[in-house]
Formats: structure tokens, C-alpha cells, sequence
């Protein structure tokens, strides 16, 4: 049984106060993240510290949104997953599309950082997804299976067992631009990344691992996606950003 997790990408939003003050109220609308949707918040760097604060005590876990593959050195202007653990941080968003369009992200990169971070006891949510002009090409299934078998090239099967990666099905076309997956489409993609995992690892991980849809999903569609077999939660983005919507999907996916 696969415990829904639903997680906010709050991008580059929010300062350390506005963190606290969402956070109180994320606290307040979702009886501290109490229930049966594992919850996780993912601030800029910069409001991981007040964030921690602000959500001790609750069930509500903490997550970044990038690191380097490296333990340390000079990086400038990066942050090691060793200094994310400090933080407390539980979660890691990785190769989300707009790192690997804006900042050059490849699978192999993805790849070193989801190593890394498994390593050091995070969690990565790794980000994978076709564009627009590659699903209208139907490339998808090419795309994503080369994203996922080249972003997890050497995460065993140990390691999907033990619940210590999630992957984000995030379809570029659908990201930040109101524009979902329906239900059937975002099926089709999740059941082919299972279908992928297995064929990597050869046998049962594959029914373990939690794949997250990503791409608009608000209140008004959760519950729908939600319901559909293979998807095992959601990275939220835009309605992540006030407690009331994100209070709500994650009652859609309780
Ligand atoms: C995201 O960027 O991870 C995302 C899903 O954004 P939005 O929900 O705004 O589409």
C-alpha cells in the first residue's frame, strides 16, 4: 500500500517571514498534517531554517528544492546535501524542468545529485516529463523512459523497496500553465514509469515506488488524479503558495 504524498514547490517565493506565516497556516487548515497524506513543504534555501522551526512538532515534513552533487568545495552559490540534513530537511526535489531547461540539467546530473542525496539520507523526488513539442512528435514514452532509466541509472532496487526515492511525473506543458494532464493522460505516463522501474530492477520495487503527478493540479482536479491507480500523489506549484488550496488537495487525497 503506497501512502499518498502530496508536496509544495514553492519555487522562488516566499521569504523566511512569509515562510512562518504560511507554514502557521498550512499547520492550522491541515491539523498539523495529521492523516493519512504524507505532507511536505519545499522553501527557497534561504527559509529552510525558519521552516524548520515553524513546523516542529507537526507531521509535516521539510524539503528542498535542488543541491549539488558534491559533499563540498568550491561551489560557489551551492548547498551540499550534508548541509540539508543539518537544516533538518527531509525531502529533495531534483531535475525539475525548470532546472534542466533554465540551469542545463541533464539526466547525468540529475543522476550524481539522486546519488548524493540517497547517500546522505535524503530523499530526492526526481522530476521527469516531456514538453509540449515532443508529446505532439509522441515522443513521450521516449522521453520519460529515457529520463527515468538515465536520472536513476544506478538506484537499486534495495533502494526503491525501502521508499527512499519518489518520482515526479511533471509534464512540461502542464507546469505553472493552468493546462492539466487529464486523468488518462497522466495514467498512461505513471504506468509507464512503473513499467520502466520493473524492467530496471527486474522484479516487484516497481509496485513500491511513489510517483507524484505535477502539473497544475489544484483543488478542482486532485481528487480525480488522485484516484487513478498509479498516481500516488502530487508536486504542487502555484497552489502550494496559499494554505487554503493546498489544504485542499491534500483532503482530495485523504
Ligand atoms: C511544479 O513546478 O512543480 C508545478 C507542478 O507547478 P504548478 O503546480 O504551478 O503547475
Amino acid at each position: 500500500m503506497r501512502k499518498t504524498i502530496v508536496a509544495g514547490n514553492w519555487k522562488m517565493n516566499k521569504t523566511a517571514a512569509e515562510t512562518k506565516a504560511l507554514i502557521a497556516d498550512i499547520r492550522r487548515m491541515t491539523d498539523d498534517g495529521a492523516g493519512a497524506v504524507e505532507v511536505v513543504v519545499c522553501p527557497p534555501f534561504i527559509a529552510l531554517e525558519s521552516a524548520a522551526a515553524a513546523l516542529a512538532g507537526s507531521n509535516i515534513a521539510l524539503g528542498a528544492q535542488n543541491m549539488h552533487a558534491a559533499a563540498l568545495g568550491a561551489f560557489t552559490g551551492e548547498i551540499s546535501a550534508a548541509m540539508l540534513v543539518d537544516l533538518g530537511v527531509k525531502y529533495v526535489i531534483l531535475g525539475h524542468s525548470e532546472r534542466r531547461t533554465l540551469c542545463g540539467e541533464t539526466d547525468a546530473i540529475v543522476q550524481k545529485k539522486t546519488r548524493a542525496a540517497i547517500n546522505a539520507g535524503l530523499i530526492p523526488i526526481v522530476c521527469v516529463g516531456e514538453t509540449l513539442e515532443e508529446r505532439e512528435a509522441n515522443r513521450m514514452v521516449e522521453v520519460v523512459s529515457t529520463q527515468v532509466k538515465g536520472s536513476l541509472a544506478d538506484v537499486t532496487a534495495g533502494e526503491l523497496k525501502a521508499d527512499k526515492l519518489i518520482i515526479a511525473y511533471e509534464p512540461v506543458w502542464a507546469i505553472g500553465t493552468g493546462r492539466t494532464a487529464s486523468k488518462e493522460q497522466a495514467q498512461e505516463a505513471h504506468a509507464l514509469i512503473r513499467r520502466v522501474l520493473s524492467e530496471m530492477t527486474c522484479g516487484t520495487a516497481a509496485t513500491i515506488v511513489r510517483i507524484q503527478y505535477g502539473g497544475s493540479m489544484k483543488p478542482e482536479n486532485a481528487a480525480e488524479l488522485l484516484a487513478m491507480p498509479d498516481i500516488d500523489g502530487g508536486l504542487i506549484g502555484g497552489a502550494a503558495l496559499k494554505a487554503d488550496s493546498f489544504a485542499a488537495i491534500i483532503k482530495a487525497g485523504c
